[in-house]
């Protein structure tokens, strides 16, 4: 590299971008202060950039470990045509294309390599990392060593060995698009980070306005809507192929240019339809959660959740598949109780990894229960939507968005610290004792309970008792006071109501 060239010539001259974006640039300066880094940034946030350009700068070679193949060719041919050295290894290359790349980067051909994790253990690697100046090593997709992710891959926790054995250690940088804190803690502690620099970024997408609707009568919902934007191109997700047919029929009966997707169908129907959609022939899909991967179509301008999804990983995922053009687009969610009923029954019936130890089967469910209460504590808020989506995933929300469904609500707040204090006892006592409720109905005292769930002073255990306990916050409001407040969207309110019955 030329002495005294910076980051931000780098970025210029090499990647032709004018300035950096959120979060970039101070995940380049820890690294390039010689600090390990874990960033955790949506898809198309810009992570290639936050390695690629330090990779410039650092003296060594840096070696990327991603695990998909059709990435890293895209990757290398992207830098190669900018003018920088780069090659990647992996089984889609020949013996012998491999054997050359191998030759070419003991001779420090390349500044960065990208690498399967398979290929890691081979002696021929290993051999070239013992001699290489390696001066750092990038884990892209890190969510995939953590055993709890959806997405774990055992040949990721071969990074581990590879970093042990290297005669020097590297800088550590980890990327991923997952984000919660079981995910974030494993990545961290797995690879082996050494104090680093944790950097979550660029969850908000400001274009999309999110609501939840709270019915019952969903097919007139979507109807309604549906007329309501005849020209616009929209997905609704259902939790079931049933969900998915039934909506299908009820929209295309009302003459609706609209098709569907689910992995029932068969795979010449699937690829027609997902066709169809894409250059609008049909405007509206109706598909499972199985409908969307890879799939880029950027005027999605709504995305309607028929039930409720698994977790907010998976709802923000299939919901950010709208507005992919920075125009505004709707994300709605249509809740119901029922919708709890249906993803405990799915997460029961989902099979078990036949590796996983008793134990970690366990731990397993613990985390799936987790996340559906997550999502569920999603529909029930009554604060801003989109602040909570950004702190589940880390990231510091900005107070009220002013645009989602709750902030677009006005809500009066009614003062039920009396009856919280209530129930905390009751449930202190574990007796069942009840009587202290006996002023309000069932109802009632379920919307506090659950708003006390959300404030942080009741839990539930996380066997499959599910058993309410109090919390250590809870207790203090109990010993020490405290105010507990419902929102109620002010046409709910009836005047002269008390919060027992409304
Ligand atoms: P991720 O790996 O987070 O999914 P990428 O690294 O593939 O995202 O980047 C997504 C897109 O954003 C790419 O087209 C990339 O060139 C572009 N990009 C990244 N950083 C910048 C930047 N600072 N300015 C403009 N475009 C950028």
């Amino acid at each position: 590299m030329v002495q005294g060239t910076t980051k931000y010539d780098i970025l210029e001259r090499y990647f032709g971008y004018p300035s950096f974006r959120e979060g970039q640039e101070i995940l380049i300066d820890a690294v390039l202060a010689g600090q390990d880094v874990l960033g955790i940034m949506p898809t198309g946030a810009g992570k290639s950039i936050c390695y690629q350009v330090p990779a410039l700068m650092l003296p060594g070679i840096t070696v990327v470990i991603s695990p998909l193949i059709s990435l890293m060719k895209d990757q290398v041919s992207a830098l190669n045509q900018a003018g920088i050295h780069a090659a990647y290894i992996n089984s889609s290359l020949t013996e012998n294309q491999i054997s050359k790349a191998m030759y070419y980067a003991a001779n420090g051909r390349y500044k960065i390599i990208y690498v399967a994790p398979e290929r890691l253990e081979t002696p021929a690697f290993m051999a070239f990392a013992e001699n290489a100046d390696i001066c750092m090593v990038t884990v892209d997709e890190a969510h995939c060593i953590s055993q709890w992710g959806q997405d774990f891959r055992p040949s990721y926790l071969k990074i581990v060995q590879f970093i042990k054995q290297m005669p020097k250690r590297p800088i550590i940088s980890a990327f991923t698009a997952t984000a919660t804190e079981a995910v974030k803690e494993d990545i961290q502690c797995v690879l082996g980070l050494s104090e680093p620099k944790v950097l979550v970024t660029g969850f908000n997408r400001e274009n999309l306005y999110f609501a939840v609707e709270n019915i019952r009568k969903k097919d007139a919902y979507v109807l309604d809507y549906v007329a309501g934007h005849k020209n616009e191109s929209g997905i609704i997700y259902c939790a079931t192929r049933k969900n998915v047919d039934a909506v299908f029929e009820r929209l295309a009966a009302e003459g609706i240019a609209v098709t569907k997707y689910h992995a029932g169908l068969g795979n010449v129907e699937r690829q027609q339809n997902q066709e169809d959609f894409i250059y609008e022939r049909s405007l509206v899909m109706v598909a499972t959660n199985a409908f969307g991967m890879g799939i880029d179509k950027s005027n999605v301008r709504y995305v309607i959740h028929y039930n409720m999804p698994q977790s907010i990983e998976n709802y923000y995922q299939e919901a950010g598949r709208a507005g992919r053009d920075g125009e505004p687009s709707e994300c709605i969610l249509l809740y119901s109780a029922q919708d709890l009923v249906i993803n405990r029954f799915l997460l029961n019936s989902k099979e078990e990894n036949p590796d996983f130890t008793p134990e970690e089967a366990r731990a397993v469910r613990e985390r799936d229960e987790e996340r559906l209460q997550s999502i569920v504590h999603y529909c029930l808020t009554k604060n801003c939507l989109r602040e909570y989506i950004l702190r589940y995933f880390g990231e510091q929300g900005m107070g009220a968005c002013e645009s989602c469904s709750n902030c677009r609500k006005e809500f009066e707040e009614l003062d039920v610290t009396e009856e919280a204090r209530k129930i905390a006892a009751c449930v202190g006592e574990m007796k069942q004792r009840y009587g202290a409720l006996k002023d309000l109905t069932e109802p009632a005292i379920k919307e506090i309970m659950e708003q006390m769930m959300l404030d942080g002073f009741l839990c539930k255990t996380k066997d499959k008792y599910a058993l309410v306990k109090v919390t250590e916050k809870g207790r203090e409001f109990l010993e020490n006071g405290g105010k507990i407040f419902l929102k109620k969207v002010k046409e709910e309110i009836v005047e002269g109501a008390s919060a027992a019955d409304t």
